[in-house]
């Protein structure tokens, strides 16, 4: 502790000045995890309005999140963004946008980061930040500008503000696309429904309600993801063939093959695919309370306490 004119001052790794968190090195981490709390702190108050199954609409609720977050990530960016160099800062903006993005998506909170952001329709926050970065640096003069996120491109010198921003909003769509074309398999079922960032951003508005969102990602009443989290002890399907994945359900399970429809290319944006999704996952959903009333799945909690295995589709033992 030092004594300056009779005052005590203790020495701090870091200083806060006009809200940026400056660090004794500059690498701005400190910054990073502040507004990442700070985001965090404001979308739990939003929480209550942002509910799966009700509170605001879609639309609304991008507004309100972006409003929010945008506001907080850009603000200085141009001076912390240097941090994007960290796969660390990087990690953990996507690992806050992730929690928004599920609010958006009226998804589950263990939705994959790639996946949610198409759903969402909120493009990766570190790119939005490069943008802003790059945009400010040709406006400035500031050559050679400093690519971290995104793929580079050359910047024509003379281009104006207008051609700049159509430049890098293309950069930061190819961009996005390929971070979901290399995390999300081409197998996966997602990509039958939403085959590329770039399809679903003509695609305009995916517009995501609570049973769409589990289609879509696997979540809820199927089995495997059940099995996943422990409250099964078997993935498989009732009709017995198959594990119970979305793909299953929806494409050959003869359980749900009620309007089931025979063109699937034009994935997430067919009304009739659309309502077929969410009529089958009800249907998971129905199955499942009946289950529940009947007490079958309290007998299967017991088999699975007990070690006993079971099929998962099997009926309930006899109650003697
Ligand atoms: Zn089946």
């Amino acid at each position: 502790m030092l004594n300056v004119g009779g005052q005590q001052v203790i020495p701090s790794q870091t200083m806060k000045y006009l809200g940026v968190v400056f660090d004794s090195k500059l690498k701005y981490i400190d910054h990073v995890d502040y507004i990442n709390q700070k985001v965090r702190k404001t979308i739990a108050k939003l929480a209550i309005v942002f509910q799966n199954t009700f509170g605001y609409g879609n639309t609304a609720r991008r507004i309100m999140v972006k409003g929010c977050m945008k506001a907080i990530y850009l603000y200085a960016s141009v001076v912390w963004g240097s941090a994007l160099r960290y796969q660390s800062v990087i990690k953990s903006i996507r690992a806050t946008q992730r929690k928004t993005n599920s609010i958006c998506a009226r998804a589950y909170k263990d939705v994959g980061y790639e996946i949610s952001s198409v759903l969402a329709g909120m493009p990766p926050l570190d790119m939005v930040i490069e943008k802003r970065i790059i945009s400010y640096s040709v406006r400035k003069k500031y050559f050679p500008v400093m690519w971290t996120v995104m793929e580079p491109f050359d910047i024509p010198i003379n281009a104006t503000e207008k051609a700049l921003q159509i430049m890098l909003n293309q950069r930061l769509l190819e961009s996005w696309n390929k971070l979901y074309m290399d995390n999300v398999p081409v197998n996966h079922w997602c990509r039958t429904l939403i085959p590329s960032v770039e399809w679903a951003v003509r695609c305009m508005e995916l517009r995501p309600n609570f049973l769409l969102a589990q289609a879509v990602m696997g979540h809820g009443a199927f089995n495997s993801y059940l099995f996943k989290i422990g409250k099964r002890t078997s993935p498989n399907c009732k009709c017995g063939l198959e594990v119970q994945t979305p793909e299953h359900v929806f494409k050959t399970c003869v359980l749900y093959s009620e309007s089931r429809p025979d063109d699937w290319s034009e994935g997430l944006s067919s009304e009739s695919v659309r309502q077929y999704l969410i009529r089958a996952t009800k249907q998971l959903w129905e199955e499942e309370k009946e289950e529940e009333k009947s007490g079958l799945n309290r007998v299967r909690r017991i088999r699975s306490r007990a070690g006993v295995p079971n099929t998962g589709a099997g009926p309930a033992p006899s109650s003697r």
